[in-house]
């Protein structure tokens, strides 16, 4: 996945970069390095296995002046992660320096081409071949940097995001990508270059969102980036605003920015619904279905393809669709969608949920639901990412910048945007009754005071409840209805952030299987609210008791039974039923989050995982 920054200008580039590597470091951290090109040294290129701090103990006393430099942060595809493998690499003339994301589908072809022809090769990652071919074109063929970099693309079949150097011009940097994502920040009289905004906005809210088979020619002195394709067609961009600000991207006096965004969760939900529900009103308004009324009321049926946690979220989609729209919906797995061979037509609306905006299964799918004519539909946080661009219509669910890895805030967001989605749907369709429409929007306009209720009263509790449990090596989280998914994700984040093995899954399916595992040792957690199957959730919680289980439950307020056999409760404030996944995720969420802590653990960049999934 990694993250790329770029700068070009009259400051000095060591700083931007490093900073710049900080605010990517989500989107991965096996190893960072940066080329710079000095004063006095020439080009130079520090990298070591490790995360950024490690990068700068390595560049301590080294000559790193220049105002001009790339630097990269690895999730490793290709090739172990230590400080061979790192980026930049070097082409073996010692001329060029490349940084990437994505990965280079036929690079074994190209390696081996190279090779037979003499060029020797220093790392195990895809990326070397990139920087040897485009130096190799340019030494032979004798033709300035942009057309061996056009050349060599014209050459490579995958996904990329690119910087590359040439240490005899300080005064140029080239870009290109396809598939990963990309942007050039321009400010005056100096320019950026990320993976996404977040390194640049400090410096300028002007940027431009590369496409796909975009070159970006990044010349010092010059007052444009001159945009052109692989065939060297001009290309024309309109230079964007970035509505960012610097406190949405720090951590605020939180000790992680888990954490941060746990608690954030109110506010966010406060600007997702920000002018799309109106109490007074009483309606929900989404544009999108205003503008593509016919397409989605007439839908024959919705494809929700997501990814992870997102995924998660597409399990409450399609509960509050079929209830409330009264369409089928399906649910399914991006990377198994985009190579399978769907039954779909233009009577079908997908929906693709990505915080991103860049998960590299889930924009396939999008490209193989379009290719066969479906409606797309969107729900992604990151303004202006790929799958954004690539879909018919979509919702962004508004909850700035998500960066702990474990997906918190974004995860409600796509479930409060899946339920103003149902209801503005629902609500065209006449399938809901008027009572029930208008208490329905009453009560999701009250969840973020009631997130806060429950944030202020379980914080406290919950980090005590963390501390008894962090010896356990497996639990379970069991749910029903609208809370299966919830159960779902509550274990998805343990086990992305404490390295304890859990599992989520339907409560009444406890005793085809993993009831076998249940003894003294294992803590279960049950969201047990009172809701249609209280009763049955009730004997299920009886029959972990049975064998000995600890029971953490997540009841009600109201609750009188669960309580009384629960090991440990929290409880939760009054909402309806359908509502409930955006109040029971957060105690599970903080959950995770203190046995984390408890163990020592790297919450924020949790080993081998990364943000935002740009491969495959
Ligand atoms: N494939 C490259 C490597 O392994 C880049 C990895 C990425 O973008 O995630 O170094």
């Amino acid at each position: 996945m990694c993250g790329i920054v770029g700068y070009i200008g009259k400051r000095q580039a060591y700083p931007v970069l490093i900073k710049g590597l900080k605010r990517l470091e989500y989107r991965g951290y096996d190893s960072a390095g940066v080329a710079l090109i000095t004063e006095s040294s020439g080009l130079q290129v520090y990298k070591t296995k490790g995360k950024v701090a490690d990068l700068e103990k390595y560049t301590d006393g080294k000559d790193v002046t220049g105002t001009i430099g790339i630097a990269h942060t690895r999730w490793a595809t290709h090739g172990e992660p230590n400080s061979t493998n790192a980026h930049p690499h070097i082409s073996a003339s010692g001329q060029l320096a490349i940084i990437h994301n994505g990965i280079i589908e036929n690079y074994a072809v190209l390696k081996d081409q190279l090779m037979e022809k003499g060029v020797e090769f220093r790392s195990d990652t895809d990326t070397e071949v990139l920087v040897q071919l485009i130096d190799y074109i340019r030494t032979k063929k004798n033709v300035d940097l942009l057309t061996s970099v056009r050349m060599a693309l014209r050459m490579v079949i995958g996904a990329y995001a690119l910087a590359i150097i040439d240490k005899d011009n300080p005064d140029q940097i080239i870009a290109a990508r396809q598939s990963s994502p990309l942007v050039v920040g321009i400010g005056d009289g100096e320019f950026f270059l990320g993976s996404d905004a977040s390194p640049i906005v400090e410096y300028t809210d002007k940027v431009v969102y590369l496409d796909d088979q975009d070159i970006a020619v990044i010349n010092r002195n010059s007052d444009h980036v001159e945009f052109v394709n692989v065939n060297n067609e001009k290309i024309d961009h309109e230079i964007k605003k970035i509505n960012l600000n610097l406190s949405q991207i720090e951590k605020g006096g939180y000790p992680h920015f888990m954490l941060k965004e746990i608690f954030e969760q109110p506010q966010c939900l406060m600007d997702c619904m920000r002018g799309r529900v109106n109490v007074d009103l009483n309606n929900v308004v989404l544009s999108a279905v205003i503008d593509y009324r016919k397409e989605l009321i007439n839908a024959r049926r919705f494809i929700i393809v997501a990814c992870g946690t997102s995924w998660h979220a597409g399990l409450i989609g399609k509960q509050l669709i079929e209830n409330f729209c009264q369409i089928p919906v399906e649910v399914e797995y991006a990377s198994e969608f985009r190579y399978s061979n769907p039954v779909i037509d233009n009577r079908d609306v997908v929906i693709a949920i990505s915080q991103s905006g860049e998960t590299a299964d889930t924009l396939a799918a999008v490209e193989l639901a379009k290719k066969r004519g479906a409606f797309i539909f969107g729900i992604c946080n990151a303004i202006g990412s790929s799958i954004p661009r690539a879909t018919n219509t979509g919702s962004y669910i508004h909850v700035g910048p998500e960066i702990g890895v474990a997906s918190t805030k974004a995860f409600t967001g796509q479930v409060t945007v899946l339920t103003m989605l149902s209801l503005a749907i629902a609500k065209a369709r006449g399938t809901i009754e008027n009572h029930e429409y208008e208490t329905l929007v009453r009560e999701l306009n009250a969840i973020p005071e009631k997130q806060k209720q429950l944030l202020d009263e379980c914080n406290e509790k919950i980090h005590e409840i963390a501390k008894i449990f962090t010896y356990a090596r497996n639990f379970l989280y069991l749910g029903r209805g609208y809370n299966y998914p919830v159960a779902l994700e509550g274990a998805l984040k343990l086990k992305e952030i404490s390295y304890i093995h859990a599992e989520g899954y339907p409560a009444a399916e406890m005793k085809h299987g993993p009831i076998a595992l249940i003894d003294e040792e294992m803590p279960v957690v049950v969201v047990a609210t009172k809701n249609a199957l209280y009763e049955k959730l009730m004997s299920n919680i009886q029959e972990i008791k049975a064998r000995k289980g600890r029971v953490i439950a997540i009841v009600s307020k109201d609750d009188d039974k669960v309580r009384e056999l629960a090991d440990e409760y929290i409880e939760l404030p009054k909402t309806l039923e359908c509502l409930e996944p955006l109040l029971a995720t957060i105690p599970l969420q903080l959950m995770a989050y203190y046995i984390a802590v408890a163990k020592g653990k790297d919450v924020d960049q949790p080993r081998n995982l990364a943000k935002s999934v740009t491969v495959e």
